[in-house]
């Protein structure tokens, strides 16, 4: 198998040690809070390969050496819990592109209605179909002097971002306002329904967004009111997306990104993170999650407290032999999940 290695790390509290990463397969960086998972990750391997890829980024922290097979990565992704755009015009149906498609279909229907309106005047980014008072967000944020901003309902469309006659185009008895008040789990039942081939690439993409647990999110929503976590699962959702476009073998590093997910969508977010590693990609994620855990192809366990006495190696393996691992606090917690349940 291939790997890359890191040698002689010793930034903050690491305790100069060598380390290797898989490629190809799930890693998952462990340890309690404070034992320099984010050191490691952040600190050194992102902008040690980084500078290797590209040429450019941050100093890394302190090693010695990056070695074995890096250069068989050829981009490497930190994905975090920042918003894709920070402007308020983004939003998760964008961010995925089926946006694009949900607008074509709505110009299809209004060909047919004998309106002129190309798929542009259903973008709320353009001008032509949106309403211009509001520019297509639907409320005008009044800024206060020495206080918060207000935001109120824009008046001219009512909040429904688009001129009226664009609003009369209707798809099954939906407008374009309506398709983004809906949530995604809402839309790819609405247009699963539809037997045409812009339907299917609709529900195809959507359910990327379902498949990173963010079902429930509405399409038109701002990425700017979602959370960290979410934020974070929709860029993985727009990779997926993608997938199949992403030129050679990307490094993709998490930091925790079961972070606000529900038990059952962190078996979703497993899914998803297969679907990159069935594209040939690597993965690399730092997380407390134990189902997280038990699924990882290779675990790379610090320790064994944080601070000053953390910064070792504890392990690096698969997670069955982890669970002998006995100064590591993730194994007493990982062992229960992973050993057969005794009968009494
Ligand atoms: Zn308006």
């Amino acid at each position: 198998t291939h790997y890359i290695e890191l040698k002689g790390v010793r930034q903050n509290n690491l305790k100069d040690f060598n380390v290797r990463f898989p490629l190809h397969v799930m890693t998952v960086v462990t340890g309690v809070s404070g034992s320099g998972k984010s050191t490691l990750i952040k600190q050194i391997l992102y902008p040690a390969l980084q500078r290797q890829i590209t040429g450019t980024g941050e100093k890394p922290g302190e090693f010695d050496e990056l070695s074995g097979d890096w250069k068989m990565i050829h981009g490497i992704e930190y994905v975090d819990q920042e918003p894709l755009g920070k402007s308020s015009r983004s939003n998760p149906v964008t961010s995925i592109k089926a946006y694009d498609e949900i607008r074509k279909l709505f110009s299809e229907v209004a060909q047919k209605m004998h309106y002129d309106f190309s798929p542009s005047y259903f973008s709320f980014n353009m001008e032509g179909g949106r309403c211009e008072e509001c520019q297509g967000e639907g409320v005008i944020t009044v800024p206060m002097q020495f206080m918060a901003d207000i935001t109120l309902v824009c008046e001219s469309c009512k909040g429904k971002r688009f001129k009226e006659d664009i609003l009369e185009v209707k798809y099954n008895n939906k407008n374009i306002y309506d398709v983004l008040e809906m949530t995604v789990d809402e839309a790819i039942e609405f247009f699963g329904k539809g037997n045409n081939t812009s339907c299917k690439k609709i529900v195809e993409k959507l359910k990327t967004l379902s498949e990173v647990g963010l079902g429930y999110i509405r399409l038109g929503q701002s990425t700017s009111t979602l959370s960290g976590g979410e934020n974070q699962r929709l860029k993985l959702a727009t990779y997926i997306a993608n997938a199949g476009n992403i030129k050679g073998h990307t490094l993709f590093l998490f930091d925790e990104p079961t972070t606000g997910l529900h038990i059952h969508d962190i078996k979703k977010l497993l899914d998803a993170l297969n679907v990159i590693l069935l594209n040939g990609h690597s993965v690399i994620i730092i997380e407390h999650n134990l189902e997280i855990i038990k699924s990882a192809d290779w675990i790379i366990d610090l320790g064994p407290t944080g601070g000053e006495k953390g910064g070792y190696l504890l392990f690096e393996g698969p997670p069955e032999q982890l669970i002998n691992c006995n100064n590591s606090i993730t194994a007493k917690y990982l062992r229960p999940k992973l050993e057969p349940i005794k009968r009494t």
